[in-house]
Formats: C-alpha cells, structure tokens, sequence
C-alpha cells in the first residue's frame, strides 16, 4: 500500500516549499488510495519553537492537506530510538566510539594537509583481529553506523533517475550523541520504518542524507522505500527562496489575499506539468498527478502566472465564500459592512475584476464609505458642469419607480441622450462622485446595489 509523509522541522512558519513537498506527497497517496502522514521532526531543540508547530498545523488546515496520521512528534519517540539503538549495537551494526574533539580535530586538520577529504579514521570501529583501545574513564561515547567499506550503495529515484555513490564517501554516522540522543537521520529511518512509509518525497536537499539512511535500512532488515527528491524552487532571479528576500510563507500569501486552491494550483505546476494545463482543481491534479512527469531541474518562482491563476479560481468561487475573507481584510482597515449592501453581492460583482482578495477589499470600499475623489478625478470629471449635470440626474432617479440595475441602466441612457452628451459625460461623473473612483464594475449596477437612498445622499454632497 502506498504510504507518504510530509516530515517538516518546525524552525519557522510553514515554506511553500514545504508546502509543495507536501502536496506532491498528498497528491501521490491519494491518487494512489493511500495514506498520507504528517510527522513534525523537532529533535533539533534549539531551533524548534511550539509557535512553529502551531504555524505548520495551521498551515497544512489554511491549505486544505488533509492528513490520514499524525501529528507524530519525533520528540515523543525518543524511548523507540534509544530502542533501535541498543539493537544496532547488540548486533554489530553500530558501535561505541570514544573519540574527543580534539582527536577528531587532529584527524581533520591530517587529512586537510593530505589534500583529503576530512573523515573520521574509524579507530574504535571493531573489526575481526583488531584489538581496540580501552575505553577512556568518565567519557560518554557517541554511537557510530558502520557504514559498509568498499562497494556502492544506488537507488532509483523517482525524480531523479539512478544514483549511485561509492561507500567510501560516506563516514561512519553519528547515531547517538554522548548523551544518548538519536541524530537527524537515523530518526528519519526509523521513523519511516515503523510509519511504513513506501514513498519517501522530500526537497532534494536531503539527497546526500539518502545513501546513508538506505545503509541504516539494510542494517535494520527493513524494506527500503523508493525515494523521490523534487526540485528547489527558485525565485525570479533564480535564487534559492530566502526568507529575507522573498515572500515564502502560506500566512503570507494568505494576507496578501491569495485562495488556497490558488496557491496549491500554482505549486503544483512548479516543476510538474500535464501538457498545456495551468489552471485546474485539485481533484484533477490528483487524477492526473505521477511522480515521472516531476522535472528534476529547479523551477522559477512566477508572481504574475501566481496572480493570473489567483483570478481564475476567484471567478469559480461562491461570492459568499469570498465575502468570508473580503470582510476581514475590510475590518483590517477599519470598514464595517453591516450598513451597507450586502458583502456577497458586491463580491459577486467584483470578482471578475480582482486579482487578489485584497484588491477586491479595495474595490469593495467605497460600497460601505464615500471615498474622496483626488485632486485629478475632480479636476476631469467633476467639473462645474458636471456638478449641475449630476444634479439633474439625481432629481430624475430620485422619482424612478424601481431601483434595479435595469431601471437604472435604462434612465442613465435616456438622461445622456437627453443631455445631448456621451455615455462616460456621465458615466465617469456619477462613480467619481458616488464612489469617489473612477474604476468601478458597470455604473448601474454599483448604483443598484448601493441603494436609492446612499447614492442621493452620495449626490448630494
Ligand atoms: N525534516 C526535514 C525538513 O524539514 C525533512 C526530512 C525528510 O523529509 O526526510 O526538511
């Protein structure tokens, strides 16, 4: 059976990187009729924070990954490795190593002068005929892998193709530390040993770490997983994402009002395609989802193709979805909707015209409070002239039996052939003052569903 993880360390807030690997291996697990696991790896103490975890749960929830297992916390299995430990050295697989630093300084700086590679020389390896050094007193030893000397270790990864490497690259692994606590890898291995996990996706930054955790595998008896590194995102300028330069947290693009489904239909194009699609569902990229068609060269982060693909799925979705998030960003800057129309309807007009929430939030203003045209929209549409123009208009639509967008569209015509004028002579007078814009979806409608009383009054000012 298919089984996949998204194993993020909780040192930050939720990456789109991370987001995307976690995609890739949700999408795989359900294509496939598996499960799909999250495992939070926070053995690193000093850099894991509970405000982490928090903004990678709640991230996984803002993004819509559901997950079969977990949270598992690596912190709460510490007895489980120590466990594995013990068995590694029972049996051989491992071993005790007494080394200081200033030993292992001495082996470095050697082999630095040899022109070599640095490693460790394997003094308390224990093999066949070698007699070892007495163990120093009051010295707690780290426990080393023995990893095999000569031959190679290869796999085929799902992305990547074939890779081999050659044993000799790879040192004997710290697994425990002096004071007894599991490393990175050797918790990565077991973890994904006992979660039967079959495919492990990951960044391909953690390629190097494979060869060594398939050794610990054989060691332990367990079957291998296939293995899947995808590629680096890359921003504009083909750089690593950072951090500092780049917007690359979900909370992020959650206030800058991007849609889930957006953002997800986004990371899934970013180095996997099927043929010319960009904008899809996410049920449709599970239905067409394979870890084959995933490039293996770094992808480039595109804004612009993020916003188009932002407007498309806006337009799909209910107005009274939209409304949920419009109003927050409202209330951020101090509008309350409540005496206005009503947010799902002016969502509903705005929402072939924005790009992000925001930018509907911004349109969606002036429905609740008059805006104060600039200097400019005055000096152009709000002439004397057309001040008494509006004037007129605002005694003819204060008598109109209806007030509908169709009524309304009908008077506007009438009143600017009887004005002997064209359309945006009026057009752009009646949002400038009425909204205090001159964007604006048609003028009809903003005035229908502004309500008779708001635009007289509007008028009036
Ligand atoms: N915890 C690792 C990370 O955050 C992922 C390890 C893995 O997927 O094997 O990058």
């Amino acid at each position: 059976p298919v089984r996949t993880r998204f194993a993020p360390s909780p040192t930050g807030l939720l990456h789109i990187g991370g987001v995307r690997t976690a995609l890739f291996s949700w999408a795989y697990a359900r294509k496939h009729g598996g499960q799909f696991i999250l495992r939070i790896e926070d053995t690193d103490l000093e850099r894991s924070t509970p405000e982490s975890v928090a903004a990678i749960l709640d991230g996984m929830h803002w993004v819509g990954l559901d997950y079969d297992e977990g949270p598992f916390y690596q912190m709460q299995r510490m007895a489980r490795y120590k466990e594995v430990i013990a068995q590694m050295l029972a049996s051989g697989h491992a071993y005790h190593c007494y080394c200081s630093k200033e030993e292992l300084d001495a082996m470095r700086s050697a082999a630095e002068a040899r022109g070599e590679k640095p490693r460790y020389d394997r003094r308390w390896r224990p093999e066949d005929g070698k007699t070892l050094p007495a163990p120093p007193q009051g010295v707690s030893p780290v426990v080393r892998f023995r990893t095999p000397i000569g031959g190679t270790v290869a796999w085929d990864d799902q992305v990547k193709g074939r890779i081999e490497i050659a044993n000799d690259e790879l040192d004997d692994l710290i697994i425990a530390r002096p004071d007894g606590t599991p490393t990175y890898n050797f918790c990565v291995v077991v973890d994904d040993w006992d979660m039967n996990i079959s495919h492990v996706i990951r960044g391909d930054d953690h390629v190097n770490n494979t060869p060594r955790q398939i050794h610990m595998y054989q060691a332990l008896g367990a079957e291998v997983p296939l293995f899947a590194h995808l590629p680096m995102i890359h921003n504009d300028q083909g750089q690593k994402l950072s951090k500092r330069r780049d917007a690359v947290s979900v909370v992020d693009y959650d206030k800058m009002g991007f849609l889930p489904e957006a953002l997800l239909n986004y990371l899934a194009r970013l180095g996997w395609g099927h043929g010319d699609d960009e904008f899809f569902t996410l049920s449709q990229f599970v239905e067409w989802f394979s870890l084959d068609s995933v490039s293996p060269s770094p992808s480039r982060f595109d804004r612009d193709k993020l916003l188009w693909l932002n407007a498309q799925h806006i337009k799909q979705t209910d107005p009274r979805r939209l409304a949920g998030r419009v109003e927050g960003f409202l209330a951020d800057r101090g509008v309350a909707v409540a005496d206005g129309p009503v947010l799902a309807d002016v969502c509903a007009l705005l929402k072939d015209r924005s790009q992000t929430l925001v930018e509907m939030a911004d349109q969606a203003e002036y429905f609740y409070r008059a805006l104060t045209p600039t200097a400019e929209i005055v000096e152009k549409h709000l002439t004397p002239d057309d001040e008494a123009r509006l004037g007129f208009f605002a005694e003819g639509a204060a008598r109109l039996p209806e007030w509908t967008t169709e009524a309304l569209s009908a008077y506007i015509k009438e009143f600017v052939k009887q004005q002997g004028v064209k359309m945006p002579q009026v057009g752009m007078p009646l949002r400038a003052k009425v909204c205090g814009t001159t964007s604006t979806p048609s003028v009809d409608a903003v005035l229908a569903l502004l309500g008779r009383e708001e635009v007289l009054r509007r008028l009036a000012v």
